[in-house]
């Protein structure tokens, strides 16, 4: 039994003994068979949620609605949600209504792919009802049931395809592909914070030259915020170096690069975080200095938009060395403003009077200092403020 399963083993053998069915489902089945890491294990269960509350004293409400409730087991907390269908799809969304069941069977046919429709008992016994095992050996994802109607109930369901296909390398079964390109334009429908999970998970995975390249060939792409009539550009970023990406900001800093999109707008567009935003900008707005490498625009870039930047860049110019610039970053007598021998208080007491002259005088020591030309040491630079005033 995997590791990450044992822990769980005696809550599924509770709810057993309880009289009820009990399963690990979804990714980290697939995921435990695959060999891979498991994020999050899932449990499954007959039982409804009032039900396994009555099985277990320590419990969270944590879902109940949607039939999930946390069990605690040595401070541990484990999901265990009741199966369950979604049968009233409307507007080609996930729907906020479910409706509890007693089958396994039921539950999983309401899932997306083969892969992640499959169930294992308390004793490592699987249940595959769709052919899950046969498309994990091939490396296939396929829908589960009919393509083109799972992703009419629910189309960030295409987005999942082209997330796992990187995630996994695995490659979108022949119907299931079709049916992408038949309902490409249903991803209209799903909200934009969604989309963006799939599609940075898709950017951070390891074959996302192929994510990639089948997210602009199914027509997904023309239905993604401000990515319409950029297809020729986003196939050019699909055939660049294919190594992992490995953070959200270079992810955003080549596709603000490699399509031309201000910063700004892009990341509004896709609700991306503030925090986020600010670092690919600052990213961005140095690409086109990395080569004079002065050092100004690496102080102005800050730690993470240097290295998003350097890292962005290495995609962009093959043969390009991030080390280099991130060495030099590192070589900066001083990071920010903050780290300067001088404050206003320190100038106002040697006679300099409040006002916007003292911050520009300020910002010139701090430019004399990032690039060198003054040490930065509070004598040395009072003596520099001094003679530039007087
Ligand atoms: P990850 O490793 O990213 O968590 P996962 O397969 O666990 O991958 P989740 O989004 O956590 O993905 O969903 C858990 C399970 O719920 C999936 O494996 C799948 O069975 C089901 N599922 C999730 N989203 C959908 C969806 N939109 N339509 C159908 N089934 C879904
Ligand atoms: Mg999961």
């Amino acid at each position: 039994t995997h590791p990450d399963f044992q822990a769980a083993i005696p809550i599924l053998q509770a709810i057993e003994q309880a009289g009820y069915e009990a399963y690990f489902v979804g990714g980290s089945v697939r995921d435990a068979l695959l060999g891979l890491p498991i994020h999050d294990v899932d449990i499954a269960s007959s039982a409804y949620p009032e039900e396994i509350k009555q099985i277990f004293h320590k419990t969270v409400d944590t879902g109940i609605q949607h039939g999930t409730v946390m069990v605690l087991q040595h401070g541990v907390g484990y999901e265990v949600t009741t199966f369950r269908t979604e049968s009233t799809y409307q507007d080609f969304r996930r729907p906020d209504h479910v409706t509890f069941v007693r089958s396994l069977s039921e539950d999983l046919k309401r899932r997306d792919f083969t892969v992640n429709a499959l169930a294992a008992r308390h004793d490592g016994t699987v249940v595959d009802l769709f052919g899950g095992i046969d498309d994990m050996q091939q490396h296939v994802l396929r829908a589960v049931g009919d393509a083109h109607e799972r992703f009419h109930e629910d189309a960030l369901r295409m987005m999942r395809a082209v997330r796992f296909e990187s995630q996994l390398n695995f490659s979108i079964e022949a119907k299931t592909k079709k049916a992408i390109r038949e309902n490409a334009a249903l991803l209209e429908k799903i909200s934009v914070e969604r989309i963006a999970t799939e599609f940075v998970k898709m950017m951070l995975g390891q074959a996302r030259t192929a994510g990639l390249a089948d997210f602009v060939e199914t027509g997904l792409s023309e239905h993604a915020p401000l990515f319409a009539g950029h297809q020729r550009e986003l196939e050019n970023l699909a055939a660049i170096d294919p190594t992992p990406i490995s953070s959200e900001a270079v992810v955003w800093t080549l596709i603000a690069a490699g399509l031309n999109l201000p910063v700004v707008k892009l990341m509004k567009a896709w609700k991306q975080a503030n925090a986020l935003s600010n670092t690919v900008q600052r990213a961005v707005a140095l690409l086109s200095h990395l080569t004079d490498a002065d050092a100004w625009p690496l102080y102005e870039a800050g730690a993470e938009g240097v290295e998003a930047a350097a890292l962005a860049q290495q995609y962009l110019q093959p043969g390009f060395e991030a080390q280099t610039i991130l060495n030099a970053y590192a070589a900066l007598p001083i990071k920010s403003s903050k780290d300067l021998a001088v404050d206003g208080g320190m100038l106002i007491k040697h006679g300099f009077k409040p006002g916007p002259k003292l911050g520009q005088t300020l910002h010139q020591l701090e430019i004399a200092v990032v690039s060198g030309d003054l040490a930065n040491d509070q004598a040395t630079l009072l003596k520099a403020a001094l003679n530039e005033i007087h």
